[in-house]
């Protein structure tokens, strides 16, 4: 979520933004809300405050007669006040008659009949007051609920430096690392390679679960599992703090790390228990601290371990072979919290970053890094890194990890602050990046390093998770 201040001064800078995100943001209307509601606020404000003075009246009333009551205080802002306006010169009228009256010795009365005909007139106005009030509490609700709404779906602004384009295709190439091999043999794609391993079983796969399901078998699974695990060392051995979090995530948790509203449809929904099951581990890595004041001298830095669901929705048609686009995955994921500077927030960037190419670079794998453009950004992301790995059966990179920075965007969102050196509460940033992502990263596993004889290469840092193996073969 922006700090309101922040789109109030800069409204026409995130329209410009929302709409180069391709999110269709309603900016205008979020400014609209904005003042009627700070309007709304006053309006209340100001009735309790003439309610509790008109208390305060009839009770000095009832105590010591007019002579002791004090006129009701003008509201502080009176443009704001246009209930109370009318009321208020009703009230200094009353008052200045009131005051004519005591004078006029033929129009005496007694004084205690008096008293309880202006305590009765105050009473009256206390309950139009009130129903006054009531009203514009109830429109100061329905504006505070369409604010929290809008507020919602505003994206996260984006990096100055961002390129402009409307699709993965536009994004920017930084560095390839690698060369992609040339086979001098009719190199097979990675299903051909897993049937004739006995890695992978599709065909029952869909059979149990429907499309893009899959069942891993024999060496299939040391593999799957040897990635991961490889990843998780590695993390840990940065400084990672290994989780292995829940698969299901109340709604407040996908709300609160920007994945709805508008993922909605993207995500598996247990409707008898209010439970989604998270796409990713970053829903429940950044929710475990939902409203905390975390301790962030040095950042948090943690490796999530979980299976993912996607549903895939609108991708009908795309990457329907193999194993590349799937509804269920296993994913190590790296979450990082720390302070809120820009500075220290991008060197994680690039570290998280690194510790990906690094694990790359153990499979032996080829592999790029591009920048993310502004259409490809995603609703959330203030700075983004793809990188892709090298596919033969592709004949190109297909996107392995996604390295991403989203400054305060999550935390505020989900209230997760720190206290700065100044002793001020500060909302923290936050980033994620892939580790491993299986078993999409088994395609060019698979793929590059296949064997003339049907064999396939396992990389020296995978063999102690593969009970020794140096090769798949049949
Ligand atoms: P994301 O969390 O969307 O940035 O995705 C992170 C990584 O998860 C991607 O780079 C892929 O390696 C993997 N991934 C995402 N969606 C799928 C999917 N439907 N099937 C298989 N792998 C996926």
């Amino acid at each position: 979520m922006l700090e309101m201040k922040w789109i109030r001064e800069n409204a026409g800078e995130l329209r410009r933004m929302a709409e180069l995100k391709g999110i269709n943001s309603e900016v205008e209307r979020l400014l609209a809300v904005d003042k009627a509601r700070r309007e709304l606020r006053l309006q209340v404000e100001g009735a309790r405050a003439r309610r509790n003075a008109l208390a305060q009246q009839v009770a000095a009333l009832k105590r010591g007669g007019l002579a002791e009551a004090q006129p009701v205080p003008r509201p502080e802002r009176e443009e704001a006040q246009p209930i109370l306006e009318g009321q208020r010169r009703q009230e200094e009228e009353r008052q200045s008659g009131t005051a004519a009256q005591c004078r006029d010795p033929e129009t005496q009365h007694s004084a205690a009949a008096r008293l309880q005909a202006r305590v009765q007139l105050l009473q009256e106005e206390g309950r139009s007051l009130a129903a006054a009030a009531e009203a514009a509490e109830a429109e100061l609700r329905r504006a505070e609920a369409e604010y929290e709404q809008l507020m919602l779906l505003m994206p996260n602004r984006y990096a100055a430096d961002t390129p402009i384009g409307t699709s993965d295709a536009h994004n920017v190439e930084l560095r390839r690392i690698g060369e992609p091999p040339a086979f001098e043999f009719a190199a097979l794609d990675h299903m051909e390679l897993a049937e004739k391993l006995g890695l992978v079983d599709v065909g029952r796969g869909v059979k149990v679960a429907g499309s893009r399901s899959y069942v891993l078998t024999g060496n299939g699974v040391y593999l799957h599992r040897a990635v991961q695990q490889l990843a998780l060392d590695l993390l840990a051995a940065r400084g990672f703090t290994p989780m292995e979090v829940p698969v299901l995530a109340r709604e407040e948790a996908l709300v609160g790390t920007g994945f709805f509203p508008l993922g909605r449809e993207q995500t598996y929904r247990l409707p008898d228990d209010g439970q989604w099951l998270v796409g990713t581990a970053e829903v429940p890595l950044v929710s475990y601290y939902a409203g905390e004041i975390v301790e962030l001298s040095d950042p948090i830095l943690l490796a999530g371990v979980s299976s993912c669901f996607r549903r895939e929705a609108g991708s009908a048609g795309r990457d329907v072979r193999g194993l590349y686009r799937v509804h269920q995955f296993a994913k190590v994921e790296q979450v990082v919290l720390c302070r809120a500077d820009l500075d220290e927030a991008e060197a994680w960037l690039e570290r998280i970053t690194g510790y990906a190419e690094e694990l790359l670079a153990l499979l032996e794998l080829p592999y790029r890094v591009v920048r993310v453009c502004t259409g490809d950004l995603g609703f959330k992301n203030y700075k983004q890194y793809d990188i892709e790995t090298w596919m033969p059966s592709r004949g190109g990179y297909g996107e392995t990890h996604s390295s991403s920075l989203l400054l305060d965007f999550q935390t505020r969102r989900s209230n997760i602050r720190y206290r700065d050196e100044d002793g001020s509460l500060k909302y923290a940033y936050t980033l994620n990046n892939t580790a491993a992502a299986s078993p999409r990263i088994l395609i060019p596993l698979l793929e590059v390093h296949q064997r003339e004889d049907g064999s396939v290469h396992v990389p020296p840092a995978l063999r102690p998770y593969m009970r020794g193996l140096s090769e798949l073969r049949a």
